[in-house]
C-alpha cells in the first residue's frame, strides 16, 4: 500500500501519478507483460517521478513503454531519460514534431546545453492496440488540442486516457498551434459513441461523468468557434 497522496492507485495496478506546476500527470501502468507509463511530464519534474516510481517498486529502466498522449513539453519533457530502455510511443502526426525538434508546437525545451535529441520508436495510429494481459489499451486519435493528439481507451474497465483533451467538467485546453476547434468537435463526438466509465486526463482531477464532461467540452467548443465571452478555457501550455 503506497502512502502518498501525490500517487493514487485508480484500479489495480494502474497509478496516477500527480504531475507538478505545469507538469501533465504521468499514468502507470503495472502490466501482466509489461510496464507502461502514460506521460513523462517536464524535464524538470523527473527527479520526482522518479523517486514516486522508486516507491512504486519501479526503476526508471523497468519501464518498458512510454506513451506520450501528444507533442507537447509538458507530456514528453522527462522522455529522454527513459529513451534508451523503454520503447518510445506518441501518434505519428506527433512523432513528426518531437523528433524533428519542432519547438513552435512542441514548446520543449530543456535548458541543457547537452540536451539528446527525443526519439519516438512506435509511431502510432488510430485504432493501435497494446495488450499488457492484464489491460488491453487502444488507441484513439483525437485531433483538436493539437494535431497528434491521442486519447487511450481501456477496455476492461472502460476507462479512458485523455491527455489534454478532455478535463473534469469539460473545461476546454488551450488550442495549441498545431490544433483546431473543429477538429476538436468531431473527435469529442467520436468518443461520445464509446462507452466510458471515467476519464483520466493529463491535468486536474479524474472525472466519474464522462458523459456530461463531453457534453459540456462540445457546448464550450462551438462557443469559442462563435468567440463568445465566458468559455473557460485552461493554460497548462505556457513556456516553462
Ligand atoms: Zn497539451
Amino acid at each position: 500500500m503506497v502512502k502518498d497522496n501525490r500517487i493514487t492507485e485508480l484500479c489495480p495496478n494502474i497509478f496516477l501519478i500527480r504531475g507538478e506546476d505545469t507538469s501533465s500527470h504521468s499514468y502507470l501502468i503495472r502490466g501482466d507483460y509489461k510496464n507502461l507509463l502514460i506521460d513523462s511530464g517536464v524535464d524538470k519534474n523527473f527527479s520526482r517521478l522518479q523517486k514516486f516510481l522508486l516507491t512504486l517498486g519501479l526503476k526508471v529502466r523497468d519501464i518498458d513503454i512510454v506513451i506520450n498522449t501528444h507533442e507537447h513539453f509538458d507530456h514528453i519533457g522527462a522522455n529522454r531519460y527513459f529513451q534508451d530502455y523503454a520503447l518510445i510511443a506518441a501518434h505519428r502526426f506527433a512523432a513528426t514534431k518531437i523528433t524533428v525538434e519542432d519547438r513552435y508546437v512542441t514548446m520543449y525545451k530543456s535548458g541543457d546545453i547537452n540536451e539528446p535529441s527525443l526519439n519516438v520508436h512506435l509511431w502510432l495510429e488510430n485504432r493501435f492496440c497494446f495488450d499488457l494481459g492484464n489491460y488491453r489499451l487502444e488507441v484513439v486519435h483525437t485531433p483538436g488540442h493539437s494535431s497528434g493528439s491521442i486519447c487511450i481507451y481501456e477496455f476492461t474497465r472502460k476507462i479512458l486516457f485523455t491527455g489534454d483533451t478532455l478535463f473534469a467538467g469539460g473545461t476546454l485546453s488551450y488550442i495549441g498551434e498545431s490544433g483546431s476547434v473543429g477538429d476538436y468537435i468531431s473527435s469529442i463526438s467520436v468518443l461520445e459513441t464509446r462507452r466510458i466509465n471515467e476519464l483520466y486526463p493529463g491535468h486536474g482531477e479524474i472525472s466519474k461523468t464522462p458523459e456530461e464532461d463531453m457534453k459540456r467540452a462540445i457546448l464550450n467548443a462551438r462557443a469559442l468557434l462563435r468567440d463568445e465571452e465566458g468559455v473557460e478555457v485552461t493554460h497548462f501550455q505556457e513556456a516553462p
